[in-house]
């Protein structure tokens, strides 16, 4: 795997690259609708309308948010020693984000339309995709390129950059003095909390702050689904480092990031490694690549992996006048520590995971929809199902073997429709096993496991079922 890395990192070039690979779903549409249809998202507040780049995780959608935070805390904090767990506050002192350079330029270049008011993110609007940075930020370059507003044609205003921070006031008076910002990563609790976790964990460098959290930006053109919201999460990681060892490092962090995804089910056809330019690093920034998938709408951002030097401890030691050095008992050097960050979020993992995992197939003349979610991501890991809802003795013995396996894991019992239509409704939600009781079930004390993505059934003892379905939940993981 580490070679398929190094390879694509040689030949993928920014951004322009022509999509000449299919997304796993050729429209968005079909993931949206049976999101919603299935629960996983709704649109938030809608009965009075929603509210707009706010969604809200329904009874399917939570259970796959939750597993796919649970498989990268595994991966980033359980699997490892040298990172530990941290989950800072939302609101932080105002101080933080001034130093972080977020109040003054965490920005994106907003263009407005002349007649319907219509705002848009430059570099998002057609013709304008793969402007550099520094054309981004060219007072003239609307008027050069000829753009013109996508919704009625009207004059674009020349590029303003835009604030994406989210501001509120703590306390009972709405003051200057009292304005507090929603935390736009969750990256900066980590920075700030380096000696904390330092000195009470006593960990030596190299090690790294894993956080998990809600984060807020005011985003100009928010969309494709839960792409792009105003309220979403973050996953994001910090690893400190010797300033000699951070290049090493960093390279060391990309095909890890690009593993965990594919170990969790994304075809790595539909997966590439973005070098960030030069013109649009951030100007501390030594190093930044993005883990980019392939979207219905194109290559996007999955996950960002960021070399940011000494930028982020040097600055909060001058402007809280806290040494965050670090002493090195080793070599007996004081000195700040480079930071290795790797950032992403579980809305977007969650997304590409159920894109990714769509599928469709003609089974006996009728198409069969199914998610092929590894069984670690999936809401529901079984469902036991009865044959004949009206004889009682199946369904008992079906709830009795639903209680049994709930110890352990997500089951759940439906007895609503035929099983024709219950196997494909749980088909659909990518729960990998069925477990159906039958008239049978009653005489030999047998029930057959179904397996999601081959169909094939097999016969097992009432007894054995729990240590089968961990045994087959094991092997997915491999
Ligand atoms: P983009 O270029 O797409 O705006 P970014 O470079 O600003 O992303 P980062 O600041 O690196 O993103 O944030 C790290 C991760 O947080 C992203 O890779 C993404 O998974 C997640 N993320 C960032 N902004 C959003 C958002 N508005 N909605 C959902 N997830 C987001």
């Amino acid at each position: 795997m580490a070679g398929a890395h190094s390879e694509v990192l040689v030949t993928v070039s920014p951004s322009t690259e022509p999509n000449e690979v299919a997304p796993a779903v050729a429209a968005l549409d079909t993931i949206v609708s049976l999101a919603k249809r299935r629960g996983f998202v709704f649109p938030s507040s809608e009965i009075y309308g929603g509210i707009n780049a706010v969604w809200d995780y329904g009874p399917l959608g939570v259970e796959l948010k939750n597993n796919v935070k649970r498989a990268w805390w595994k991966a980033m904090v359980q699997e490892r020693d040298d990172i530990v767990g941290l989950d800072a506050g939302i609101l932080m002192h105002p101080q933080v984000w001034i130093t972080s350079g977020h109040v003054g330029s965490f920005s994106d270049p907003l263009v407005e339309c002349g007649t319907c008011r219509r705002r848009y993110r430059l570099d998002e609007l057609p013709g304008a995709e793969s402007l550099s940075a520094t054309e981004l930020r060219d007072e003239g370059i609307v008027e050069r390129l000829g753009l013109k507003c996508p919704n009625d044609g009207g004059p674009l205003s020349p590029p303003r950059r835009f604030n994406l921070m989210f501001e509120t006031h703590m306390g009972p008076v709405q003051d200057d003095a009292s304005v507090v910002y929603l935390r736009p990563e969750t990256a900066q609790g980590s920075y700030v909390n380096f000696k904390n976790v330092q000195q009470s964990t006593r960990k030596k460098l190299p090690f790294g702050i894993a956080q998990v959290g809600k984060s807020f930006r005011n985003e100009i053109s928010p969309g494709n689904f839960v792409f792009r919201m105003r309220e979403f999460e973050q996953m994001e990681m910090q690893y400190f480092v010797r300033p000699d060892a951070a290049a090493q490092v960093f390279e060391e962090w990309l095909p890890r990031r690009w593993d965990w995804y594919t170990r969790y089910g994304v075809s790595a056809s539909r997966l590439r490694f973005r070098e960030h330019a030069p013109d649009e690093l951030a100007h501390y920034a030594k190093k930044a690549v993005d883990v980019e998938y392939r979207f219905p709408f194109g290559w996007k951002e999955l996950e960002g992996i960021h070399n940011r030097g000494d930028f982020d401890l040097s600055r909060h030691s001058e402007a809280s006048g806290e040494s965050l050095e670090y002493f090195d008992p080793a070599t007996e050097e004081h000195f700040i520590p480079w930071i290795v960050e790797t950032a992403g979020g579980p809305d977007r993992a969650a997304f590409t995971f159920l894109i990714d995992s769509y599928r469709e197939e003609e089974v006996r003349g009728e198409t069969r929809v199914s998610l092929a979610l590894h069984p670690d991501l999936a809401p529901y890991k079984v469902a036991v199902l009865p044959l004949l809802k009206k004889r009682p003795e199946i369904v008992s013995l079906c709830h009795a073997i639903r209680d049994d396996l709930k110890r352990d894991l997500m089951a759940v019992y439906d007895d609503t429709a035929a099983i024709g239509k219950l196997y494909r409704r749980q088909d659909e939600i990518g729960t990998p096993w069925c477990v159906t009781v039958d008239v049978d079930s009653l005489e030999d004390g047998a029930v057959t496991i179904r397996d999601r993505d081959s169909m094939t059934q097999e016969r097992v003892p009432v007894e054995g079922v729990r240590r089968a379905i961990i045994d087959r939940m094991e092997t997915a993981r491999g």
